[in-house]
């Protein structure tokens, strides 16, 4: 499992508050990865990355009305998406206020039947009362979080017995080669990367939090072609904001790409049942 040295909340949110835009932009507006059903796939990928969202929405298995928490909320374009196409209640939280702003002000967000809101929140003190949600979701929010026991017991708390939880996250097949341990702790670093389990360890810290893993699916094949994709687009971002944003956009995109040669790295959906 990797982890690394401690960066304060404020810190974490400021860097989203930086990168948030050129980020969305390489990725469609959404900050994960892109689903691409097979070779002739040709979706672009916007729609790609709303894919995945939409992957994560059936596996909610949620019915109108219902509340959904959403963990790391990025710029709010899953939530809103979710809310809309399942007529479900969204709550968003982030720990950038950019984000906040940014995902309030979505067209889907705060009106119609279906509706997402957004809070500055951390998940590891989540300010909700207990059971309040019927699902909850957390796509590639998790490997960010300090304490993973602590989000997962948080998300276990919060969600009422029977709810769901749906994570779409990297993963670890097994030990790494000391090269690639070496581009995974500089990529850990960049990216804020506390948290990135073999699938046992993932499977044992749901379990401890009350959350049982009942589908696991290795999603590799379908999204590993994001990484071509965006480590083509950030550069050119890079250069167009300049400065030293620009420079740290740049080493995050290099660090992104060789991330995505790393043989041991894969990724997964993972729906849990909280017991
Ligand atoms: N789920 C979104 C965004 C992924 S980026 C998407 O799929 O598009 C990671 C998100 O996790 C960011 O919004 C970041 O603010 C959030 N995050 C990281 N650590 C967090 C924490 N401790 N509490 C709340 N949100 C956190």
């Amino acid at each position: 499992m990797a982890r690394q040295e401690k960066l304060s909340p404020e810190a974490i949110g400021e860097m989203y508050n930086q990168l948030t835009d050129s980020c969305a932009d390489a990725f469609g507006g959404n900050l994960h990865v892109g689903y691409w059903t097979d070779d002739y796939d040709e979706a672009p990928v916007a729609q790609a990355t709303d894919h995945l969202t939409d992957l994560v929405a059936e596996r909610l298995e949620v019915v109108p009305g219902e509340r959904v928490l959403d963990v790391g909320s990025g710029t709010g374009r899953p939530a809103a998406r979710i809310a809309t196409a399942r007529d479900v209640h969204v709550t968003g939280v982030t720990l950038s206020e950019y984000q906040v702003r940014l995902a309030e002000s979505r067209p889907g967000a705060g009106q119609g039947q279906g509706h997402a809101d957004f809070q500055l929140a951390d998940a590891m003190w989540l300010p909700f009362d207990d059971a309040s949600f019927d699902a909850a979701y957390a796509i590639e929010s998790l490997v960010h979080m300090e304490n993973p026991a602590a989000v997962l017991g948080e998300i276990a708390r919060v969600l009422r017995p029977g709810g769901r939880f749906v994570v779409g996250e990297w993963y670890l097949l097994g030990p790494l080669a000391d090269d690639d341990a070496a581009d995974l702790e500089h990529f850990s670093r960049s990216f804020n990367v506390h948290f990135l389990p073999t699938v046992e360890e993932f499977y044992e810290e749901m379990d401890r939090a009350g959350l049982k893993i009942e589908i696991f699916h290795d999603i590799w094949p379908n999204i590993s072609r994001s990484f071509q994709l965006v480590g083509d687009i950030l550069p050119a971002s890079a250069i167009q904001l300049g400065g030293e944003i620009g420079e740290q956009l740049a080493v995050c995109a290099e660090m992104y790409r060789r991330f995505g040669e790393i043989p041991q790295i894969s990724y997964a959906l993972f729906t849990a049942v909280r017991r």
